[in-house]
């Protein structure tokens, strides 16, 4: 009937553009044609992609992180009208160019200054960056929305609760199933991980993903991560949060509520599947994905999470309990202990216990007490803290081994 509906293209900045998620988000604008206008795309260290996605998408800037680089991406992208900048400010600054949609895949801590940037300018913002949320969600969620923005979750467990979560009877679940596929190590034993190394650690079964959500995937300290992202972003408590193994990864999460009906989400692990949900919410994006063959399947098993195997798990809900500066600390532990992991110096079962010894000592010190000042700050300080710790702490069990 009628006219067809001409709308304007949206205006997107993809951060961390040449990461696993932004590859596959810009894959997934070339796949469904959405209309898009992208403001800006930004990496870390990766010039050549970036420069390679900035010439197919024609951005206005392409921002690389590492200054170093600036001089390489001026080169690469020389005669193509394409203003090149560098530096964490040049990050932040493009994140509130002023789109509608920003994706924030930063990997780590690294990401939280840019997704708040972009969460003051009310932008819908595409969360896959869950440290971000890890070191200061309610102040992320808060700023967001006092802007008129949104944070809608990327991370595939989260997208799964916030498809099926009823805003009419959120104050009716009884709880969050957060699924995991258990990693690379799940049928392995404690001796076998003892020697796992770095190549082992993030060749996941089921997700290709950068190399610190694999390792965080290996430890299921990824899962320790989104039991804290999941807490801040549906405000359910930790007590209401579990965790079930689910080595296929076709169910993504479920939620049960007081009557005893438990919803799931179910999907082909793609994550152009969470990203297309946060992109078109509350509609939905047409694109030629995957079906989902639960006869080609044939059956999903479930298990029970190993504590004693994987002790993050464990680690990140006494942190949420903590609460104040305790997720924070955990995260920035752990970001230092998978790097020391991935660089040969620790054992893959030393990255769980660095986090506990740090955050024993932080404790120790008081230091996570700090704080009654501006959240963020007080983020920061205590992500300061904590890696200046846990540095100690790695090359001190570096030396006893
Ligand atoms: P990745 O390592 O593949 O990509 C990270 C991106 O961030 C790259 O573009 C890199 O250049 C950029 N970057 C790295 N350090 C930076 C810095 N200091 N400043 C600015 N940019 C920097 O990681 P990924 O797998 O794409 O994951 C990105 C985020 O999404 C992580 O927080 C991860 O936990 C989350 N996530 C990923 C997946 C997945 O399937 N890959 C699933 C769920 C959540
Ligand atoms: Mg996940």
């Amino acid at each position: 009937m009628g006219m067809a509906v001409v709308t304007a293209p949206r205006k997107v900045v993809v951060l961390g553009s040449t990461g696993s998620i932004g590859v596959s988000t810009l894959d997934l604008f070339a796949q469904s044609g959405a209309a898009v206008e992208i403001l800006a795309l930004t990496a870390g260290r990766n010039v050549e992609r970036l420069a390679q996605q900035a010439l197919l998408w024609r951005p206005q800037v392409a921002v690389i992180e590492d200054e170093r680089l600036l001089p390489q991406l001026r080169g690469l992208l020389d005669g193509s009208g394409i203003r090149a900048a560098a530096g964490a400010a040049a990050v932040a600054e493009a994140a509130a160019m002023g789109a509608d949609w920003v994706m924030s895949a930063i990997v780590g801590a690294a990401g939280l200054a840019p997704t708040l940037a972009a969460a003051r300018t009310g932008a819908v913002i595409a969360l896959a960056n869950k440290e971000s949320l890890v070191c200061a969600g309610p102040a992320l969620l808060r700023i967001a929305q006092e802007a008129g923005g949104s944070v809608i979750p990327v991370d595939s467990e989260h997208s799964a609760i916030f498809q099926v979560l009823q805003p009419a009877c959120a104050h009716r679940v009884a709880r969050l199933i957060l699924t995991a596929s258990g990693g690379p190590f799940r049928t392995w034993t404690k001796a076998a991980m003892a020697g796992a190394t770095p190549e082992q650690a993030v060749a996941h079964p089921n997700w290709s993903m950068g190399a610190k959500i694999s390792v965080d995937s290996a430890t299921m300290m990824n899962k320790g991560l989104e039991m804290i992202e999941a807490s801040y972003l549906f405000g359910t408590p930790e007590r209401q949060i579990d965790v079930v193994v689910h080595p296929q990864s076709v169910i993504h999460s479920l939620v049960e509520y007081s009557d005893g009906s438990t919803l799931a989400q179910l999907g082909p692990p793609d994550m152009r599947s969470p990203i297309a949900c946060a992109f078109a919410w509350p509609d939905r994006l047409p694109w030629p994905a995957t079906p989902l063959n639960l006869a080609a399947y044939g059956q999903l098993t479930f298990e029970e999470p190993d504590l004693d195997r994987f002790p993050a798990i464990a680690i990140a809900r006494e942190a949420l309990r903590l609460g104040g500066g305790a997720p924070a600390a955990m995260n920035a532990a752990n970001e230092v202990a998978v790097a020391a992991f991935l660089d040969r110096q620790i054992g893959f079962l030393d990255i769980a216990g660095a986090v506990a010894t740090t955050l024993e000592r932080m404790n120790g010190l008081g230091e996570m007490a700090r704080g009654g000042g501006d959240a963020l700050d007080d983020a920061m300080m205590i992500d300061v803290s904590a890696r200046r710790i846990a540095v100690e702490v790695v090359s001190h069990i570096q030396r006893s081994h």
